[in-house]
């Protein structure tokens, strides 16, 4: 390998850069403050804390599977070892602030050790997929605006499909689940959390599909795009193609081929330099929680 392919170099935008690194990698992250944050990649690893499954990667009914996955990064010459759980409600976890950097540890290849990918595109190209921004600014420029009814007092797990669908979970014990759903009953109004440029079904069930799902882009002036799905959904009530303002309803959640329990099945991803890069949802509707979020939009439980 070249010296140069080891280098992820990176201005740090006024929107979230995802990244994905291997071992023995590193990259350099440069903030508003004209800093350079040195990261390196030391080691990740992944393992099973229970299971109720026979065999791992083998599916069962309403099986259950829960993991924890690490990583050691050496930040400007200091290590740090990041931790993460899923399917527990530490699920919905908040970055980590390290030497002027926000960093959201999304994923590790390693849980592919123990999980299938048979539910969604979602497996990291390289050993480690994280999300960073300068500590001193949000994932964008501008307040997001909910994307559906926000359950109240945070996100539950045990509201996500039958308490393990949040971004990686284990869907049936077995196959890492890409995306994160939220139960809520069909017909569910769903809302454009920022300015859609463009969107359409991408599978419908017109088009002879068994679901609908949705896409619509986000164009940042800085050049990156963010991709935001939802699938499930009964019907969009804004033509496809057509622009819709952030806030504006653009669709009924939930309701096909939502399975045991009516929920909307969202998914993130963030297009740059050439590359797509999926990370957990959970970073968009903690950030709504946060800012984006009046009390008409929160739904009681
Ligand atoms: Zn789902």
């Amino acid at each position: 390998m070249c010296y140069s392919s080891r280098i992820v170099k990176r201005m740090l935008k006024d929107t979230l850069t995802a990244v994905e690194m291997n071992r023995g990698e590193y990259g350099e992250f440069v903030l508003r403050s004209g800093a350079v944050a040195r990261i390196e990649l030391i080691s990740t690893s992944a393992r099973v804390i229970r299971t109720t499954l026979q065999r791992l990667k083998v599916e069962e009914d309403a099986a259950r599977t829960d993991y924890c996955f690490n990583c050691v990064l050496r930040i400007n010459g200091r290590e740090h070892t990041l931790e993460r759980e899923v399917s527990t409600q530490r699920s919905f976890y908040e970055p980590w602030e390290i030497d002027g950097l926000h960093i959201w540890f999304d994923a590790v290849e390693d849980i592919f050790d123990f999980l299938a990918e048979a539910h969604g595109e979602c497996r990291p190209r390289k050993h480690a997929r994280f999300a960073i921004q300068d500590a001193t600014l949000g994932i964008c420029p501008e307040p997001l605006h909910p994307w559906c009814p926000l359950p109240e007092g945070g996100l539950k797990i045990e509201n996500c499909y039958r308490g393990e669908d949040c971004w990686l979970g284990a869907y049936n014990g077995a196959s890492a689940h890409g995306g994160l759903d939220i139960n809520h009953p069909r017909g569910t109004p769903l809302w454009a959390p920022i300015d859609i440029d463009d969107h359409f079904f991408f599978n419908s069930l017109a088009m002879g599909h068994n679901n609908n799902r949705w896409r619509g882009i986000h164009r940042w002036p800085n050049g990156a795009e963010w991709i935001l799905q939802a699938h499930h959904m009964t019907e969009l009530t804004v033509g496809e193609h057509e622009p819709i303002a952030k806030g504006r309803q653009f669709a009924r959640g939930a309701g096909v081929l939502s399975g045991a329990v009516d929920h909307s099945h969202f998914v993130f991803k963030i297009h740059d330099l050439g590359e797509t890069i999926s990370l957990d949802p959970w970073i968009l509707f903690r950030q709504m929680y946060r800012e984006g979020s009046g009390p008409e939009l929160l739904v009681q439980r």
